[in-house]
């Protein structure tokens, strides 16, 4: 099942592989109606000669400027295209997750629609899927954006997700990838998660690799984000931290820490009490005594969000029937 990922062999999996492409490629789409035509040729040009069988969904965001038209009257015309119109702007995220919900093939790949990414890389990075690998990040190692606004925060962006995930890759916010469609299926996406994909992924037990890519610098329209996503990516960041450590063992961090609050409280409260009893001083207007209280409601309140945090974690897995494990394959001897 691993191996073959993009074998298209009809003795394999009979009628089913002449439905299912071996690529889907997903790409949001806001505005961009100048680079589509030449988008989607060049996707279909080098699938083509590359003889992969592949579908191109185009995810609309709420285009207002004609994107929308032209993908549907494209749609009607060409087999290769799907194109899903959302209702109204949803953020980039939101229009991949769209997109995976309705690729079918084997190996998804995602890209951006403002030919930034070149639609070349992408055999070479499924050939690198094919190796083993569940997803393979594009990396763009010579970066067409503005040094100031946006290489430097990226910059800075990549160290710390580098440094809190664990995953070790150079570029996270490079669109283009490419996915074992089983991984994707897995992958919850809210906010601005889709530049940790690597990360989630990473919690679902991927195997995860990197490749230079090519990146050129936007020949139509303009980018849609400033500096201000540096501030949401950031938020996304404290949420993939805790989800990463204690997605399913919450407690372990707040009884933890609510456990040494109350200790630390208890502690300083008893020798307030001692004081009082054994020398009959005035512990009233004691900064302790402040202190103690502030650490015994703390810890109380630490300690039951986590029993509550438990809870909810028990309503996500079990809610969605998502174990708490991800299985790579099973091996058993078979029987005849
Ligand atoms: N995009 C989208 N919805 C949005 C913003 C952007 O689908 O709300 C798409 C956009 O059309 C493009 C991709 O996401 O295909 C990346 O956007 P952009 O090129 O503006 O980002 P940058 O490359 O500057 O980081
Ligand atoms: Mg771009």
């Amino acid at each position: 099942m691993r191996s073959g990922l993009l074998s298209n062999s009809m003795e394999e999996d009979g009628v089913i592989s002449a439905i299912i492409p071996q690529v889907s490629v997903v790409v949001p789409i806001k505005d961009e109606v100048e680079s589509l035509p030449h988008l989607l040729e060049a996707i279909a040009t080098i699938l083509t000669e590359s003889g992969l069988t592949y579908e191109i969904i185009c995810v609309d965001d709420g285009s207002s400027d004609g994107s929308a038209q032209y993908l549907k009257t494209q749609a009607e015309i060409r087999s290769d295209l799907k194109a899903v119109i959302l209702r109204r702007n949803y953020g980039q995220t939101a229009a991949m997750a769209a997109g995976f919900n309705y690729a079918i093939g084997k190996a998804v790949v995602t890209l951006d629609a403002d030919l930034q990414n070149d639609p070349a890389d992408i055999p070479m990075l499924l050939a690198k899927l094919e190796e083993g690998y569940d997803l393979v990040s594009g990396w763009r190692k010579q970066r067409q954006d503005a040094a100031l606004t946006r290489l430097l925060p990226s910059k800075i962006a990549n160290w710390l997700i580098r440094r809190i995930t664990s995953v070790h890759i150079h570029d996270y916010g490079c669109s283009l990838k490419a996915y074992r469609a089983e991984l994707v299926a897995d992958m919850n996406l809210y906010g601005e998660l889709h530049r940790f994909l690597p990360a989630l992924a990473y919690i679902e037990g991927a195997r995860i690799t990197e490749m230079p890519v090519r990146h050129h610098a936007r020949r139509f329209g303009q980018s849609k984000y400033g500096l201000s996503r540096t501030f949401r990516v950031l938020m996304d960041l404290f949420t993939i931290a805790f989800m990463k450590k204690f997605l399913t063992r919450p407690m372990h961090v707040f009884g933890l820490w609510g456990m040494v609050s109350i200790l630390s409280g208890g502690a300083i409260g008893i020798y307030l009490t001692w004081v009082k009893i054994i020398f009959h001083e005035d512990i009233g207007n004691r900064p302790l005594l402040i202190l103690a209280v502030l650490l015994l409601v703390t810890g109380v309140q630490l300690f039951c969000f986590g029993l509550l945090a438990e809870l909810l974690m028990r309503t996500y897995h079990e809610s969605q029937g998502r174990p708490i494990y991800r299985v790579r394959e099973v091996v058993a001897k078979k029987t005849e």
